[in-house]
């Protein structure tokens, strides 16, 4: 068996002891005789499993009393759409932060169903840094805040949570969720889809305050309504089973790993190393991004002269160093570094990057 190191962006690297869990509990699940994709949601095994990814999750976050967690579908991209119905009477307003690709298409998909007021933007610094907190014009009278706490594409992190005053804060972690502690008290509602540090695409987690879920939004299916879901456990329709097994070994494998708190100083140095290794390499790599906004999850950076891109890729392929060709709307090398990603690959890649230079220099 060869496994690679992978960098991608996402769907991205699974912790290897989740995979061989599920691998050796794939025909016979926790003495049922089936596979946990095969028994019915309805099920008290089943129930079970839910509730127990459930309280982890809790545990991991220390979630406060009056928030539900809620296992949905439709990705990160459908909850653009969702929460503005859910939180904001139809003719409602609401502040957008935009910060780069996803939170302009937040705002995109928003915008048939509310006023999607931009209140600040890093558009003219090329989304390259974060627009200052005292640029932002806010409305005191807005639905909710909403931002991006980590742009996957551009590579730029809030490393604070916003003073957004008594507005409630709504923010898309889908690529940095439980990459560290986090005060989830400071949040109306946080969403993410799975596919970065939770599980597999084709789920979307979600903590939302009680008090939100009581507004009436505005009119609309069922199956749209935040409040139907948390009233039904989020079982309303089938939900994505194997995705919720995979979500509760996930969070398991935090614990054992010493919980977000240790995942954050993990983290940390992980990032630190990549970002050392680019600035120190003498101009032959380099970060675009402002020092202070730079992503501890996604890691975008460029060679000196962009004919050697394609040789750069070819060669940290071959050598088991999967996915670090850039998203296409920045170009250049972009790695991701979340949980799954072990210390070691970074290694392994920044003992790359200085083998390419030195070859090529
Ligand atoms: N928000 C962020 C920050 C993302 O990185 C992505 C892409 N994974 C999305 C939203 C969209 O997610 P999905 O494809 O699950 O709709």
């Amino acid at each position: 068996m060869s496994r690679v190191w992978n960098f991608s962006a996402g769907p991205a690297a699974l912790p290897e002891a989740v995979l061989q869990r599920a691998q050796a509990e794939m025909l016979d699940w926790n003495g049922s005789g089936a596979s946990v994709m095969e028994l019915s949601h309805r099920g008290k095994r089943f129930v079970e499993l839910a509730a127990d990814a459930e309280r982890r999750l809790r545990g991991l976050l220390a979630v406060p009393a009056g928030y539900k967690v809620l296992f949905l579908q439709g990705g990160a991209t459908q909850h653009f759409a969702q929460i503005p119905m859910n939180l904001a009477p139809e003719g409602g307003s609401a502040d957008y932060i935009v910060t780069g690709h996803w939170s302009e298409k937040a705002v995109r998909e928003a915008s048939p169903y509310i006023d999607a007021r931009v209140a600040a933007s890093s558009a003219s610094a090329n989304f390259l840094d974060l627009p200052p907190r005292d640029t932002w014009i806010l409305n005191p009278d807005a639905a909710y805040v909403h931002y991006t706490s980590n742009e996957t594409i551009q590579g730029v992190e809030f490393h604070d949570i916003p003073d957004v005053g008594r507005v409630p804060l709504v923010a898309d972690m889908s690529s940095n969720i439980l990459s560290g502690p986090l005060d989830v008290s400071r949040f109306g509602l946080i969403y993410a889809g799975a596919q970065k540090n939770i599980g597999p695409s084709g789920l979307v987690v979600m903590i939302v305050r009680d008090e939100l879920l009581a507004r009436p939004g505005r009119p609309m299916a069922k199956i749209f309504r935040y409040a139907e879901h948390a009233a039904n456990d989020s079982m309303l329709n089938t939900p994505n089973t194997w995705g919720w097994y995979l979500a509760g070994l996930t969070f398991e494998w935090l614990e054992q790993q010493g919980g977000l708190a240790a995942m954050g100083e993990r983290n940390a140095r992980k990032a630190k190393t990549l970002y050392d290794a680019i600035d120190g390499s003498g101009g032959f790599y380099s970060s675009p991004v402002a020092v202070h906004a730079r992503s501890r999850m996604n890691v975008p950076f460029t060679l000196h002269d962009a004919s050697l891109d394609a040789a750069f890729l070819a060669e940290s392929e071959a050598e088991g160093l999967l996915a670090l060709k850039g998203h296409k709307a920045v170009g250049g090398m972009r790695a991701s570094l979340y949980n799954a990603v072990p210390q070691a690959a970074v290694d392994a890649l920044v003992q790359f990057m200085r083998d390419f230079a030195t070859r090529h220099g």
